[in-house]
């Protein structure tokens, strides 16, 4: 028996045309796959809209009205696909995740699963329905709605396919696979047939917002394979994502970047023991996630600590720190969100020299200038300003995938 999970994205429901795409695709696949649930995202663009809407009245809308909120957009396109799917006699029953069991923790906006009911799946699939799940939401222990933050969809699929023990998770999209680098603005980019989890999880976090880093976390945790595709142009063989990876082990397999990057610099912080802790503890327990930080050598007993974080997070985090200001010395806090973060990514960079030294010159190259670094054993990340985002990318492409 083959049982397979399919995802498919915004874009690749976006309208009622490409539903129906959707759901002739499907239907064709069906022939090959005993049982078949599909996960889907909400209309292109409905998402954002309905945030739009919350913030018609405020800035800050309550997290738990915004899930209930945002998780009708999957609620659409989950039933709009099971209809198509029925008018092309396609047997097919849509689900929310309060229908599937997907049960999360109560973290509003970025919840993260805890466990799935998978019998009332199976109880669908077995009278012959394609199972249509509602993607990115699920439940709290209070009955609550939740969702799994932005592109979540990608995680709900992955964990069902997990749950179910699917033979694979295939994560239909808009573009033909993982490339190099993002198509849309490295024209020269080339597909990767096969991707390991670490490196996905290394292109994800850094900004390759292809798949969800939950997502891949997820898959590997799982061992599930994944297999990304193009909804428009299916016979594609895609970028398969599992354990092992290309085993050719190129020093650089990819070149990403995220401009939702925003620079905190703290002017005039005490240069003693203690100060990073205080600062670096308050934005973990407000569940803020710092990602580069600088601090520079301290003059007569003062310093300054620059560190970046989410765009969207950077009134909060200045909210948090501001009451610390006093007790710490700091003389001023300055925030700037024209900041952006490119990265080479490669397992093969383990052991390899000059990666760092190849990377910083390509910028200098271009007359960019680098604000701040950080390494891991398979990525170096360069923070630049944003007007250099693009340029920088294709640059470092260049340089690491050679021109294609
Ligand atoms: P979906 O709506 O299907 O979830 P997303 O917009 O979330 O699609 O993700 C697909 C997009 O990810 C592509 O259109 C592409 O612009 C972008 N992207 C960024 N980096 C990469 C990469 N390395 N490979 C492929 N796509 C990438
Ligand atoms: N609709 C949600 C979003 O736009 C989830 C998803 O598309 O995966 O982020
Ligand atoms: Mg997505």
């Amino acid at each position: 028996m083959r049982t397979e999970v399919f995802k498919f994205g915004g874009s690749s429901v976006g309208s009622l045309e490409k539903i129906r795409h959707v759901a002739e695709l499907i239907k064709e696949q069906k022939n090959n796959i005993d049982n078949l649930v599909v996960v889907v995202s909400a209309m292109q663009g409905k998402t954002d809209e309905l945030l739009d809407m919350a913030k018609f009245f405020t800035e800050t809308p309550q997290e738990r009205e915004l899930d209930l909120l945002l998780s009708s957009g999957e609620r659409i396109s989950s039933s709009l696909l099971a209809i198509a799917l029925d008018s092309l006699e396609c047997r097919a029953i849509s689900m929310t995740g309060r229908q599937i069991g997907m049960k999360t923790d109560n973290t509003h906006t970025r919840a993260r699963i805890k466990s799935i009911r998978t019998d009332k799946i199976w109880q669908n699939l077995k009278k012959g329905n394609v199972v249509v799940v509602a993607g990115f939401q699920g439940i709290d222990e209070y009955g609550d709605v939740t969702t799994l933050g932005r592109g979540g969809s990608d995680t709900s699929a992955v964990a069902i396919a997990a749950a179910l023990e699917a033979d694979r998770c295939v994560i239909y999209t808009d573009v033909a696979g993982v490339y190099t680098a993002d198509p849309r603005i490295v024209k020269n980019a080339s597909i990767l047939s096969e991707i390991s989890y670490d490196e996905m999880m290394e292109l994800a976090s850094l900004g390759a917002k292809v798949l969800q880093i939950r997502s891949v976390e997820m898959a590997k945790r799982f061992n599930v394979d994944v297999v990304v595709k193009s909804t428009f142009e299916p016979n594609l063989p895609g970028t398969v994502v599992s354990k092992e990876g290309d085993m050719e082990n190129k020093v650089v397999s990819g070149v990403t970047g995220d401009k939702n990057q925003a620079r905190i610099t703290l002017l005039g912080v005490a240069d003693k023991p203690g100060v990073a802790a205080s600062i670096f503890k308050k934005l973990a327990d407000g569940k803020i996630v710092v990602d580069m930080i600088v601090q520079n050598i301290s003059d007569k007993g003062l310093t300054d600590i620059s560190f970046t974080v989410p765009a969207d997070e950077i009134e909060r985090a200045k909210q948090i720190i501001s009451p610390l200001a006093e007790e710490l010395n700091i003389s001023e806090i300055k925030a700037d969100k024209d900041v952006a973060k490119v990265s080479v990514v490669g397992v093969g960079m383990r052991n390899h020299y000059g990666v760092a030294s190849d990377m910083f010159n390509v910028l200098a190259g271009e007359g960019i200038n680098i604000i701040a670094i950080t390494t891991s054993e398979i990525k170096i990340s360069c923070l630049i300003e944003e007007r250099y985002f693009e340029l920088a990318l294709r640059a470092l492409h260049n340089k690491f995938m050679g021109e294609k």
